[in-house]
């Protein structure tokens, strides 16, 4: 393998980034970043979108009283201002609205023709959401936003013979050749599977879904969420024109998703390209959802977390750095201000910012010539490869610990004036140590490891993390 291809998930934008998404983000970015530095620069391409058709989106922007296309506009630029706020380094984002991903989409729907048929589609329907309700949607046979009970309604749709392709997915799946990792998902999707997989509705007549794109040579019917979001993937690496470069057997193309839209990415997307004749993702990474103070987090409850006035706080880094190391990559975790100051003041600012400083004061004594100790090299990291984020950042925690203990037990200062030669020789190990840890660390801060090399290169004191006043 010798490039890779790394998505997020595509939020729907019927509501405002929160921080389970910019977890999200700041985990793809760490992997683009990490292979990056491992493959080159050009071997790797990193692919954030958003997710703008369906009738919830052109409900909501009927109550507000715009156009569904600004709406979802003034949504999408808070996922790119988020983007940015985190110093995301993605390659390219696609909207589903854009014209490049509704000729993608059109072109994939096209492909998989002899998988789709027309039917009678039964299901319960909401006039309030104005869409169909699944049962387990409902509460009480209700549809929850409106407490009404549902009417069933009966039309014609398009399905897609997914049941067709089950048997090769759970293949697929049971060999890791679809890699679905935490193995505890594996093991859903494959029971999922096991359940028994029915062919999937995919248009809606365009009566009831207007906001969406047209279902090639049916004007009166509408593609529904699946093949219209789901092919976002493949728009970015430049489908239907220009994909191979990318989207190819050789490539490693991972998608990072969360756990609750695992269904979709693991059976209903590869079913399409299976259909469509074009090469599978090789990893499905499904992380889990965040709680505040071990809450749900809800509007009613108050405790939602805004990333944007967490990032202006206490910068980019330090959310980052929380959000890898604390929320565990195989399962939900939870984020409250107290741990947060915690972390920030502990693990950040004393034992990686302020070791910084120690190291450059003690590299200045001891004459060592601080730029030199600068080693390129960058470890092979089974974590990060296997999306174990928090035991990647322990580790390196673990070793700035270990240096910080290493300085108070040797007592340098002493030593310089009794063994200079030896004092030198130890202080330059750590330096070295120092740099290769931050390095590594740099697939989570960058932003930090830019300060450090800063200071290697002048031998000034940086600080990393500065104070913040709770
Ligand atoms: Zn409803």
């Amino acid at each position: 393998m010798s490039k890779v291809f790394i998505t997020t998930s595509i939020p729907y934008v019927n509501a405002e980034p929160h921080i389970g998404f910019a977890m999200e983000l700041a985990q793809g970015d760490a992997l683009a970043r990490y292979y990056r530095a491992k493959l080159g620069e050009d071997q790797v391409f990193f692919l954030n979108g958003t997710d703008e058709h369906g009738s919830k989106i052109d409900k909501k922007a009927k109550e507000t009283g715009i156009e569904p296309q600004k709406f979802v506009d003034r949504i999408t630029q808070k996922f790119i201002d988020l983007g940015k706020a985190l110093n995301i380094s993605n390659d390219d984002f696609v909207r589903t609205t854009s014209d490049r991903h509704k000729k993608s989409a059109t072109d994939l729907w096209r492909r998989c023709q002899k998988d789709i048929y027309k039917k009678n589609y039964k299901g319960l329907y909401c006039s309030g959401c104005e869409e169909f309700k699944t049962e387990k949607e409902l509460v009480d046979g209700l549809c929850p936003v409106h407490r009404t009970k549902p009417e069933p309604v009966e039309e014609e749709n398009y399905f897609f013979a997914l049941s067709k392709y089950a048997p090769k997915l759970r293949e697929l799946i049971e060999s890791d050749e679809l890699k679905i990792t935490p193995e505890l998902r594996k093991n859903e999707v494959l029971g999922w599977l096991r359940e028994g997989v029915q062919d999937i509705s995919v248009s809606r007549e365009k009566l009831k879904l207007s906001w969406g794109i047209p279902v090639p040579g049916d004007p009166d019917q509408v593609m529904y969420v699946w093949v219209d979001a789901l092919s976002n993937y493949i728009t970015g690496a430049g489908f239907p024109d220009s994909h191979e470069k990318w989207w190819n057997e050789e490539t490693l193309k991972i998608h990072v998703v969360g756990k609750d839209i695992l269904r979709f990415h693991a059976i209903i997307w590869p079913g399409l390209l299976l259909s469509a004749g074009l090469p599978l993702p090789n990893i499905i990474y499904a992380h889990g959802h965040i709680t505040s103070d071990n809450q749900k987090m809800s509007k009613s409850l108050g405790n939602v977390i805004d990333p944007f006035s967490l990032i202006q706080k206490y910068g980019a880094d330090a959310v980052r750095y929380y959000l890898l190391a604390k929320i565990p990559w195989d399962d939900d975790g939870d984020f409250s201000s107290d741990k947060f100051q915690a972390v920030y003041k502990g693990e950040l600012s004393d034992n990686w910012g302020n070791l910084l400083n120690r190291l450059v004061v003690l590299g200045g004594k001891s004459k060592s010539q601080i730029s030199d100790l600068k080693s390129q090299n960058i470890g092979s990291n089974p974590e990060l490869a296997g999306f174990r984020f928090n035991n990647f950042i322990e580790k390196q925690i673990t070793e700035l610990a270990r240096i910080n203990r290493e300085i108070n037990e040797t007592e340098p200062w002493k030593l310089i004036t009794s063994e200079p030669d030896k004092a030198k020789k130890i202080i330059e190990k750590w330096l070295q140590d120092y740099y290769q840890i931050s390095q590594e660390l740099s697939f989570v801060a960058p932003r930090s490891f830019e300060k450090v090399e800063k200071a290697y290169s002048t031998g000034q004191a940086v600080q990393l993390f500065p104070r913040v006043e709770w």
